[in-house]
This record gives structure tokens, C-alpha cells and sequence, in this order.
């Protein structure tokens, strides 16, 4: 299939099975077109989004469906642009990743209201990109394609490669040259093709947008562009599991990463599906998204009051949240606004401690992305934002053997020669 960038209203029926996906909707104007691989809209250039028909849904049997379902994303098949029989073609099955409750960091956080950590780093390449890349690949099948493709900070990379050596798709993935080694290796070793870009993200994302365009780039599924209202709909996943783990509530706080800020408004959506299914209690929640100072336009704008998002250019260790010109950063500013969140940010030194706070008090190394979260949990407490007395879920997005460098210097306490003499010598008796 020829690769449209905006939708054209010629064709009115759908031809493609996603389940309850009825159309694709502009976000800005609310105009419909036809499900497709478009993701902007042909009257106002806004970004299109999945729009469901969701009718017909009985709360308790949807609640025993999913419950009876399997234990990854699959189980919320009748709430994603998926085939009903999704669960029996090749895909990675991401998801169902552990709530930890985080006991420990909550006593050193002063957080009386209980605190989890949903750690997606025990997804299949471990990290939360596979969700959505999940349903992009499904889209993909759907559409046609048999390339997939992306621009990356580096996760995704990795979770295209892996995907599409699952599922028999070519893959030929774009990210900036300088990432490192964890990310590159884990990009490459599914052997799809993996091309460095000199250039930063946002010039990465550029050059794909030109390839799109290009006959070079035909019948390619670009997972977060011309895919992307399919690959959005994943993060959808984690709001899901969350309320579900926490026995069908909703958290009261939650602290997502941001990015292109594309996670952060799907988790506001799934959560606003589930109240409006019926699926979970309706009342208030806050959401508080989280930068690294080196990259952090969307908590630049937040803290200036400003609707827009001025483009940075990224300087962080936290380089898979390193896209300065974020597609999501308006909507995610009205997000945080609206249900009485905020954003903040955190400098590379407060994400290494975090890294380090986390490892130490729960058991689990997070990627410099974990560090934003947990940094900014800290932080938002001690400024007396985040409210510690009630329930907080913070997002672990990454797994820390990705990010090694972050915490280089960590490591051997002594090295002594084999004997018990010499373990004496070394003080640690
Ligand atoms: C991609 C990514 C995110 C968030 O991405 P968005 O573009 O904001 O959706 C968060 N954490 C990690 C580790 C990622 O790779």
C-alpha cells in the first residue's frame, strides 16, 4: 500500500479489521477518516487517534474477559485497535509487568499513602516500548507492510527489531549515531538493519519524515509516524495494568516520563476509558510528567505558564527522553493542568542518586529514564507537590543495563587475593 501522509476522505468504508478501532479522529477539529496508515488530518493538519466503538460492553462480563485473558497486553484486546485473534499471531506478547510495591522507597520518601513502582523493564527487550510497538505491528499486518521502521532514542529501536524478527517482517530502523552501546547492541542483534544518523532525535524523526515522502520509504510502517494513533494506543496498556493490579482502582498519583509525551496522554485516556467503562471508581487522579533539565521543554513551559513548548536542544544522559521538539507536549501541559498535576525536572546528578535509591531500597536498576521518574518523585515531594499520603504509582520505563555509563564508578568494594587474610586486611570485618 502506497504510504499517505494525510488521509483523504475518497475512501469511506473501513477494510481493515482492528476490533473495536471504528476511525481514525483529529484531536484538534474531531474530523473522521477512515482507519489507515495516516496520522495527520486533511483539514487542519492535527494529529489523528484511534476513536472506538465501545458500545454493546457489559462492565462485569468485560471485567471477567479480561481477567480471564492472558497474562500480557492481549487481555485488553477489546479496548486496542487489535484483531479479536490477535493473541494467536506472532508477537511478542508484552505486558502484565510487575506493580512493585515499594515499601522501602517509601519510608526514605516519607510516602505514607503506599507506593509502587511499575517496572515495564521486564518487558521483552526491556523496556515499554514493546507495547507500542505491539499494536504498531499489528496495524502494519493489517495495512499490508513489510517493512517496519522507526526513528528512536533507542528503546524502540530495539523493540522494532525484535518484533519484526518474531512476526517475519524486514526491519530497517534510524537512530542517532551516538547512543549507547546497551542500546545499539540490543538495536542490532535481531539482525534488522540499523542505520546511525548524524544528528539528534529530532533529526533523526526529520530524515524519516523525508523518507516517508520518498519512493524509497513505499510500503514502509514507520511505526511512530505513519503508524503512529495504532502505536500510540499501547501506553494505553500500562493504565490498565495498573488499576487492575492495584484490584481495579485507580491510583491517586502517577508519575510518567516524558519524551515526545505520547506515553503520558495514552495513560490519561486509558484511565478515562476505564472510568467511563465503568471498569474502575470514578474519581479524581493526578498525573506528573517527568524531564531531565537537559531536556526538558514541556516543564520549561509548564513552570512559565506557557500553551506552547519552545524545542530544546537535548543535553542529558537520560537520552531516551532526549527529543527536544516533543509531538505531545501541548496536550501533555492540559494534562497535567487539568487533573492538578505538574511537571518537573531533574538534573543528570539527581537521576544517577535515583538510579542508585532505587537499586538500593527496592531491587531494581532502572535506566536513566527510571531515574527521571524516581528524581522527580523526590523532588516533587520535598517541594510538597506530590502529596505522600496518598497512593503513587512511579513508571520504571527502562532496565539500567541498557545505560551502564550512567552509574559507571559503581562497582568492586575491594579486591583482595584469595585468602581469609587477606579479606581481613581489606576492613570489611
Ligand atoms: C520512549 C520512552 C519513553 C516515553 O516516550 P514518549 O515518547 O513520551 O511516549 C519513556 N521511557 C523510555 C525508557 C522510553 O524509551
Amino acid at each position: 500500500m502506497a504510504v499517505q501522509t494525510v488521509a483523504s476522505t475518497t475512501d469511506t468504508a473501513n477494510s481493515v479489521d482492528l476490533g473495536p478501532a471504528a476511525a481514525l479522529s483529529c484531536r484538534e477539529c474531531g474530523h473522521r477518516v477512515p482507519l489507515g496508515p495516516v496520522f495527520a488530518c486533511e483539514e487542519c493538519f492535527g494529529p489523528l487517534e484511534i476513536a472506538y466503538d465501545f458500545s454493546g460492553y457489559d462492565t462485569e462480563e468485560l471485567r471477567k474477559r479480561i481477567e480471564a485473558g492472558p497474562a500480557n497486553i492481549w487481555r485488553y484486546a477489546p479496548l486496542l485497535p487489535v484483531p479479536a485473534d490477535v493473541a494467536t499471531k506472532p508477537n511478542l506478547n508484552p505486558g502484565w509487568t510487575k506493580l512493585v510495591q515499594a515499601d522501602n522507597l517509601a519510608r526514605e520518601l516519607g510516602v505514607t499513602g503506599g507506593l509502587y513502582v511499575k517496572d515495564d523493564s521486564g518487558n521483552p527487550t526491556h523496556s515499554f516500548k514493546d507495547r507500542v510497538v505491539a499494536q504498531a505491528l499489528e496495524a502494519a499486518r493489517a495495512f499490508g507492510f513489510t517493512t517496519l521502521s522507526c526513528s528512536s532514542t533507542g528503546n524502540l529501536a530495539g523493540a522494532v527489531g525484535a518484533a519484526a524478527a518474531r512476526a517475519g517482517f524486514r526491519s530497517c530502523v534510524f537512530i542517532p549515531h551516538d547512543l549507547e552501546q546497551g542500546k545499539i547492541v540490543m538495536a542490532a542483534v535481531y539482525g534488522g538493519e540499523l542505520v546511525g544518523i548524524e544528528g539528534n532525535y529530532d533529526d533523526v524523526n526529520r530524515f524519516c519524515s523525508e523518507l516517508i515522502g520518498d519512493p524509497a520509504g513505499e510500503g514502509w510502517g514507520f511505526v511512530n509516524v505513519n503508524l503512529r494513533p495504532y502505536y500510540a494506543e499501547g501506553s494505553k496498556t500500562l493504565a490498565y495494568e495498573v488499576c487492575e493490579q492495584l484490584g481495579w482502582r485507580l491510583p491517586d498519583q502517577i508519575v510518567v516520563p516524558i519524551a515526545s509525551g505520547s506515553q503520558l496522554t495514552k495513560i490519561d485516556k486509558g484511565l478515562q476509558e476505564l472510568i467511563k467503562l465503568g471498569l474502575v471508581e470514578d474519581k479524581p487522579y493526578k498525573i506528573f510528567g517527568a524531564q531531565a533539565e537537559g531536556c526538558s521543554p514541556v516543564s520549561t513551559a509548564y513552570k512559565a505558564g506557557h500553551d506552547v513548548v519552545r524545542p530544546q536542544k537535548p543535553d542529558t544522559i537520560a537520552k531516551s527522553l532526549a527529543i527536544g521538539n516533543p509531538a505531545d507536549g501541548p496536550y501533555v501541559l492540559d494534562i497535567a493542568r487539568r487533573t492538578g498535576g505538574a511537571v518537573e525536572d531533574v538534573t543528570d546528578a539527581q537521576v544517577v542518586e535515583a538510579i542508585k535509591l532505587l537499586a538500593r531500597t527496592e531491587g531494581i536498576f532502572a535506566e536513566t529514564a527510571g531515574g527521571v521518574t524516581v528524581g522527580v518523585t523526590k523532588k516533587l515531594i520535598e517541594d510538597g507537590v506530590l502529596d505522600p499520603s496518598l497512593t503513587t504509582v512511579v513508571l520504571n520505563t527502562g532496565d539500567g543495563l541498557k545505560t551502564l555509563d550512567a552509574v559507571a564508578g559503581t562497582g568492586l568494594t575491594a579486591t583482595i587475593r584469595p585468602s581469609l587474610e587477606s579479606f581481613r586486611e581489606a576492613g570489611l570485618v
